[in-house]
């Protein structure tokens, strides 16, 4: 099943009297259960893409179908319902509530989608412990590694069931091993079913996904498996 479909996605940017093309035209389709990278240099396009493909911002032009609903023109608050049930993003800072536990800051999306407490608590727990973190459920993000700490976000990320799993440069305030090891629990999540897109400037990052997209100047350069 296609879980995102853009066709003919450009993005406008006014700045005064310029105006920015950061995306001329981009066509991607992903299919549920994929492992995808998208790259690019600087300036690309990549953060326009993500926010497009995150629903945190629609496009100026073109077909954008999440789940086969057209989010191209949803107002703020349609946005909002897709992003939290449907995504489940991850930072390049981690984001995490510093004077919260593991299980709290793995607990906070069930809150705000309305789940019970012991259900909450039986959820986060799970998450935490498929990431690995079993044993580190009541120690705070201070108490924790940095690959840690990536791991109880992605257990965030999880603990709802969306349909994709969105990770903005999730390596990059982690050295090269542990950045590696993110890698690999994205591709245990893949192997286990889930869809993973990864945005990063880092070529050894990226070819431990499944699959390449390349922008160029607003455009898709290359696509294809990693
Ligand atoms: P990347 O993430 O690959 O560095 P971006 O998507 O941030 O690329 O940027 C693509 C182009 O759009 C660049 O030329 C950038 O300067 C421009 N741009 C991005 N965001 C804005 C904005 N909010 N206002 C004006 N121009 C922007
Ligand atoms: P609401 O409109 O319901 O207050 P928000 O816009 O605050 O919702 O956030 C909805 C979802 O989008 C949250 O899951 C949040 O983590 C995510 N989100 C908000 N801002 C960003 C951002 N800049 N980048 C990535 N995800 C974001």
């Amino acid at each position: 099943a296609v879980v995102i479909e853009i066709e003919g996605v450009t993005k406008l940017y006014r700045m005064g009297a310029e105006t920015i093309h950061a995306l001329r035209g981009v066509r991607l389709s992903i299919r549920r259960n994929e492992y995808l990278a998208i790259m690019g240099p600087s300036g690309s396009g990549k953060s326009t893409l993500m926010n497009m493909l995150g629903c945190l911002d629609t496009p100026t032009a073109g077909r954008y179908d999440f789940n086969g609903k057209n989010v191209a023109h949803m107002d703020d608050n349609e946005l909002a319902e897709i992003r939290n049930r449907e995504i489940g993003f991850v930072f390049q800072t981690f984001n995490l509530l510093p004077r919260s536990n593991a299980l709290h800051n793995v607990e906070l999306p069930l809150i705000y989608a309305g789940v019970p407490k012991h259900t909450r608590i039986e959820r986060a727990r799970e998450a935490l412990e498929h990431v690995g973190l079993g044993d580190r459920i009541h120690h705070r993000p201070n108490e924790l590694s940095g690959g840690q700490r990536q791991r109880v976000a992605i257990a965030r990320a999880l603990v709802t069931r969306p349909s994709i799993i969105l990770a903005d440069e999730p390596t990059g305030n982690l050295d090269s091993k542990t950045g590696v090891e993110i890698m690999a629990l994205f591709e245990q999540l893949y192997e286990q079913g889930n869809t993973i897109i990864v945005v990063t400037h880092e070529e050894d990052i990226a070819r431990h996904a499944r699959r390449i997209v390349r922008l160029r100047d607003g455009l898709v350069e290359s696509d294809a498996a990693a």
